[in-house]
């Protein structure tokens, strides 16, 4: 402590838990905890009567010193675990489709009821962009550009639900294919998908109407908006996540600034965008450059995200035998030949590779993508391979046993359990969404995310815990380990154990927290949860959040 030469002595809190939880380490814990805001660590951890020991040493050393003793602030009672990581989160594309403001088209059934409710929108509206999604291509399907037209000068867009495909307007069409030949330019590469005369936009030219809507709107505000996305996420008791997904250039600016202006309070630990926008990013680093951005891309911190298939919502995850209720098998997303380029970039700029694969031949894509990887004599510990989602892994003991053997991590969202909804298209499958258990089977590399759907990592803990099925429940270690540890693990960080040297990143709750999570009961049919009731009754329990050691929330 010789280098505190501060008024007051060092602060440093006292955690006095009634029980605390660390992943590492089985059942109920009685420890007692130090830790410094300042180095953001632990200091001391373990048995109550050794940790005030060690206090007194310290108090004893400050007087020998004639120094200022520490200021010591208890925090006592409750439960304590280690803050939680949310693997798989949208915080920049949800701040960015706030931004877009959609209209919902899911309930209009014919053309001109949409146009008419368009207008009727567009008059609400001073200028920009005017945005429609969940366009009912079964039921409207020959809506073009110049229907569009009636109904705003300003640019249009509507999108069908699984965001392959659009319609816009004269204008946007106009706008938008001279914006696409600059991005083309800039990001070195040919975008895949069509933009045609009558309006209609495929695959890649859909995400450029995002990149159109988002460059149209200020960097500053998506920052902003993100900000108290994280804010949120604090008071959920997420301390760390990694966002499998920047759509656009500009939430890559946002990011960049939001990092710098965070400094290590920033929670985004991993980050990963698509070929097409890493390839963008390289054309504008002067501009990057130019807004002091450039050193904010940090090596290490960045990926690739890329899709073997879609989802279950949409009929488009790839299964192996036909959707129940006559949808076909899905579909690819990424061609072979994007990913395998991908995966030449990836090694090449030493990026970690994320691929969503949901359905169980997609993840049969993925797996053989991740043979080849490894063929490619890629040290498994330097580049990381990633399966998002992982919903539908079937053969199960076929497939872990593959991703063991290839060093792959997973990424599986528990709350995707709420999927039992889509039993009209998966029949008896859905019992084998999911199999978080017979997934620790095989390898320990297991992530859990949201995906934001819903953004709650509590919930996501409490559906794995009480999953319906034996080979998809977890007993709260677990869970936990899922939750916290492992992720840091997969980041090379010292997070996730309550032990010293570890980052302090902490929550204290109510024990009634403890009682609902370690409960004995099942869900027998996720379907009748009621989840926003659900949340409540687990975060409210959340009294305090530390992150690095400082207090960031509190009720
Ligand atoms: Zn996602």
């Amino acid at each position: 402590m010789a280098e505190n030469s501060s008024e007051q002595g060092r602060p440093l809190t006292h955690f006095q838990p009634e029980v605390a939880y660390s992943p590492e380490k089985k059942g109920p814990q009685t420890i007692e905890i130090v830790a410094d805001p300042v180095s953001g660590e632990i200091l001391k951890s373990g048995d109550p009567r050794d940790v005030r020991l060690w206090i007194e040493a310290e108090r004893s050393r400050a007087e020998a010193l004639e120094q200022k003793q520490p200021q010591l602030e208890v925090v006592r009672g409750g439960l304590l675990i280690p803050g939680l990581v949310d693997a798989h989160a949208h915080p920049f594309i949800y701040s960015g489709l706030k931004l877009h403001d959609p209209i919902d088209a899911s309930q209009v059934e014919t053309k001109e009821n949409l146009i008419e409710h368009l207008r009727e929108k567009a008059k609400e509206k001073e200028g920009g962009f005017l945005v429609a999604t969940d366009l009912q291509t079964g039921k409207i399907r020959d809506l073009t550009r110049e229907d569009l037209d009636r109904v705003s000068a300003e640019n249009v867009v509507v999108y069908d639900p699984s965001y392959h495909g659009c319609v816009v307007n004269t204008r946007t069409l106009n706008e938008a294919r001279k914006f696409s030949g600059d991005y083309e330019r800039v990001a070195r590469t040919k975008l895949r998908g069509e933009i045609l005369d009558d309006g209609h936009l495929t695959e890649d030219y859909v995400y450029m109407t995002w990149e159109m809507i988002e460059a149209a709107k200020s960097v500053e505000e998506l920052a902003r908006m993100t900000k108290e996305e994280f804010d949120r996420s604090l008071r959920r008791g997420v301390t760390s996540l990694h966002d499998l997904e920047l759509g656009t250039y500009n939430e890559v600016i946002a990011y960049l600034l939001l990092r710098k202006e965070m400094g290590d309070k920033f929670p985004v630990r991993r980050v990963f965008v698509q070929p097409r926008t890493y390839g963008y990013m390289q054309g504008q680093m002067d501009e990057l450059r130019r807004l002091g951005l450039a050193d904010q891309i940090a090596r290490g911190e960045w990926g690739l995200k890329l899709y073997a298939d879609g989802s279950f919502g949409t009929h488009t995850a790839m299964v192996s035998s036909p959707y129940a209720d006559g949808h076909g098998r899905g579909a690819p997303f990424f061609t072979d030949e994007q990913l395998n380029g991908a995966i030449r970039l990836a090694r090449e700029e030493g990026l970690d590779t994320a691929i969503h694969a949901i359905g169980d031949s997609g993840i049969q894509r993925a797996l053989r993508l991740a043979r080849q990887w490894r063929s490619m004599d890629v040290n498994a510990d330097d580049l990381k391979f990633r399966i998002e989602h992982f919903e539908l892994p079937t053969p199960t003991g076929e497939v872990m046993q593959e991703v063991s053997d290839l060093g792959i991590w997973v990424t599986p969202q528990p709350n995707f359990l709420l999927d039992y909804v889509y039993s009209d298209r998966l029949g008896e499958r859905v019992k084998m969404l999911c199999p978080h258990r017979e997934m620790l089977g095989y390898t320990d590399r297991v992530m859990f995310g949201t995906d934001g759907m819903p953004t709650s990592m509590l919930f996501a803990v409490w559906l794995a815990t009480h999953a319906p099925e034996k080979s998809q429940r977890l007993n709260f270690e677990q869970a936990l380990l899922a939750s916290s540890l492992t992720a840091a693990q997969y980041e090379g960080e010292n997070r996730g154990k309550l032990v010293e040297g570890q980052k302090a990143d902490i929550i204290v709750a109510d024990r009634k927290l403890e009682d609902i999570l370690l409960s004995s009961a099942v869900v027998e049919d996720p379907r009748e949860v009621p989840v926003s009731a659900a949340i409540d009754a687990l975060e409210k329990n959340i009294q305090k959040v530390y992150l690095r050691g400082e207090l960031v929330h509190s009720k």
